[in-house]
């Protein structure tokens, strides 16, 4: 016989073990370090610190450690501090309903404790010594007095430690060290009062204490360069709701949502309502696909917001989502009309124009006329579930193509099966017949037509050079005459660093120059026509935006480049230069298409036109 219960065929329901149920709720409210550091400082925010240091290295898995000089914890405290739901910040359902701390649950030290080795030195103000905690795995090692200031250290080492499968699932190094810099940035700006650093494998990433104590230089400092102060103040007050925050102008926007930054009560979440209410509220000052940079605060009767919806407490429920659409909407809206220069010419559509998907003219054209702004599907999806339509249909790439070239050059404007080699340009076989809106060249051979799109023709043909050129050793670069210092945001020098190899190797010199600051001092041959400085810094978001959609970094730097450094929509070619790009074209691995997979060339044959003319 045996006792087993589940031989037995009795089936006894116990509690589980204390340590157990941590590590349970550990996966998820640490879904992975950059979590740790958000519980962490919290609960320094909520301890009334006035400065709060964070440390991290290898990307969270060696170390996070935030030392605070909040309130601090007695000696008889803290072994119950890291037991199941243990919270000093409320006592019952009332409090949760008034919530105006960060931490409430009760389950973030425990979790941290059960999933990882702590250390613990924590005093406060009348204690005459500090306590020291050391847990590893969720078992108390340690508890003994010790000399300290008074305030929290709090060191997280080895995260993961004892859980391999959630070990494994880190992402790439590169990722989890994106994500914890956005969230110290998040931290850092929900309160401008307390000063923060943040530090990352020994080097500082941004400290923020004397001049930097109020939202507005906050904002600059991470998220605008150290040249650009402008910035649109966002305020409202309705019954329902308080707004407040400052947003960047549109020039300035960037093709990506990681500078937008949206708090309700000074809990950093994440909202794609939020976001569209944002980006709507630009109108068409904002092209399709760009966000602007900023931190908007929503400020809203803690009754009304759930934040109790998941664990690690970054979605939050709101009784009336719609309302607070339409207010932070209609607040963006009226502060960018009423702010001048908002619209001033200077504003150049290369920067702001996202090339992999339109060209500059139509970028410029559409942004000329007027349209409701952002019909990507996430909004057409917002706009739905918020009104119950979709204002406007969706325009897919697709519809960018003349649906009757396509047609008639059946398999959706292919290349010819006998096909077009470089040769038959040297032969004179190929004639030049001009350009159309300074965008499509034209040419003749025999009795075809051909057209090819000289931006992503030009596109393919620098992506292959530059990629056989990286595999070889390098690209050709051209020296700057006079060396240009750049300050970059901390999400974006974390990118830099990552990215350097690859820059190098596609032509740019860059040197960390100390803090955030770079030094350019080279670029890409075929970026040498355009401002350096611009040309970095769109390299660098193009980099960001193609590793979020999973590109890996050789090929996203390539495609950046070439992208970047082909002829434009508008840039009017000679005949000689048309000859030589589509000689070029002709023999590239896939002269089909771009690296966005945007045709390049489009074939029309006699036969064709004979159908269209009714001659068939
Ligand atoms: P919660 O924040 O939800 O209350 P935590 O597990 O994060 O739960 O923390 C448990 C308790 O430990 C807190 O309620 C607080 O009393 C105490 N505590 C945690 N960190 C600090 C800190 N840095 N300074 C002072 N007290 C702290
Ligand atoms: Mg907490």
């Amino acid at each position: 016989m045996t006792n087993d219960p589940s031989r037995t065929g009795k089936r006894w329901i116990r509690p589980l073990p204390e340590r157990l149920i941590n590590k349970i709720a550990a996966g998820e409210v640490i879904e992975r370090p950059a979590a740790v550091l958000k519980e962490l400082a919290e609960n320094s925010f909520d301890a009334g610190a006035t400065r709060i240091d964070v440390i991290v290295e290898k990307s969270g898995s060696k170390l996070i450690s935030v030392i605070d000089n909040g309130c601090g914890i007695s000696v008889e405290q803290v072994e119950v501090a890291f037991s199941r739901h243990a919270t000093s910040k409320i006592s019952d359902f009332d409090d949760l309903e008034n919530l105006r701390s960060f931490g409430f649950r009760g389950e973030a030290l425990p979790s941290i404790g059960s999933v990882a080795k702590v250390r613990m030195v924590t005093r406060t103000a009348d204690a005459d010594a500090g306590t020291e905690i050391v847990i590893e795995g969720g078992v108390v090692q340690n508890v003994k007095p010790a000399a300290a200031p008074v305030g929290t250290k709090i060191e997280v080492s080895d995260l993961f430690f004892n859980t391999p499968a959630r070990r494994k699932f880190l992402r790439a190094e590169s990722t989890e060290s994106r994500h914890l810099t956005r969230n110290a940035m998040a931290l850092a700006l929900s309160e401008p009062k307390v000063a923060f650093s943040y530090r990352m494998n020994g080097r500082r990433v941004f400290a923020l204490d004397e001049g930097y104590s109020d939202l507005r230089s906050r904002i600059k400092k991470l998220l605008l360069s150290h040249n650009d102060d402008r910035l649109i103040k966002i305020e409202a007050d309705t019954d329902i709701m308080n707004v407040a925050g400052f947003l960047s102008y549109p020039d300035r926007a960037r093709q990506n949502q990681y500078g937008l930054f949206i708090f309700i009560n000074n809990r950093y979440i994440k909202s794609q309502t939020m976001v569209h209410a944002v980006t709507a509220g630009y109108g068409e000052m904002l092209p399709r696909g760009n966000y602007p940079v900023g931190a908007i605060f929503l400020n809203i009767d803690p009754a009304r917001v759930d934040v109790n919806v998941h664990p690690t407490k970054a979605e939050v429920r709101l009784s009336e989502e719609r309302q607070v659409h339409d207010v932070l909407y209609h607040a963006v809206k009226r502060s960018v009309h009423q702010t001048s220069g908002v619209n001033a010419p200077g504003i150049t559509m290369e920067t702001m124009a996202p090339p992999q998907t339109i060209s500059r003219s139509e970028a410029i054209h559409r942004a000329r006329e007027f349209e409701p702004p952002h019909q990507t599907e996430a909004s057409q999806t917002i706009l739905k579930k918020l009104y119950g339509h979709e204002d406007v249909m969706p325009v897919t790439s697709d519809e960018r193509y003349d649906p009757e070239i396509s047609k008639i050059s059946g398999a959706g404007g292919s290349v010819p099966e006998a096909p077009l080699t470089a040769d038959d340009i040297e032969f004179g076989r190929i004639v030049y017949l001009g350009s159309l809106a300074d965008l499509y060249l034209i040419f003749k051979s025999g009795d075809h037509v051909f057209i090819i799109d000289q931006h992503t023709a030009h596109e393919r043909v620098l992506y292959e050079e530059h990629l056989k050129a990286i595999d070889s050793g390098g690209t050709a670069s051209q020296n700057l005459l006079f060396p240009i210092n750049i300050e970059l945001s901390p999400d974006r020098f974390v990118l830099y660093e990552e990215s350097n190899d690859f820059l190098k190797k596609a032509g740019f010199v860059v040197e960390p120059f100390g803090n955030l600051t770079v030094i350019l001092s080279a670029v890409p041959a075929a970026l040498s026509r355009k401002s350096p400085e611009k040309m970095f810094s769109a390299v660098l978001e193009d980099i960001e935006n193609l590793r979020k959609a999973g590109q890996n970094l050789k090929k996203a730097v390539v495609q950046s480049v070439a992208c970047r450094g082909a002829v434009m929509a508008g840039d009017r070619l000679t005949e000689q230069e048309a000859l030589t790009l589509l000689k070029r074209l002709l023999m590239a691995d896939n002269r089909h298409s771009c690296p966005h997979g945007r045709p390049t060339i489009l074939k029309i044959t006699k036969d064709e036109l004979d159908v269209k003319f009714k001659r068939k």
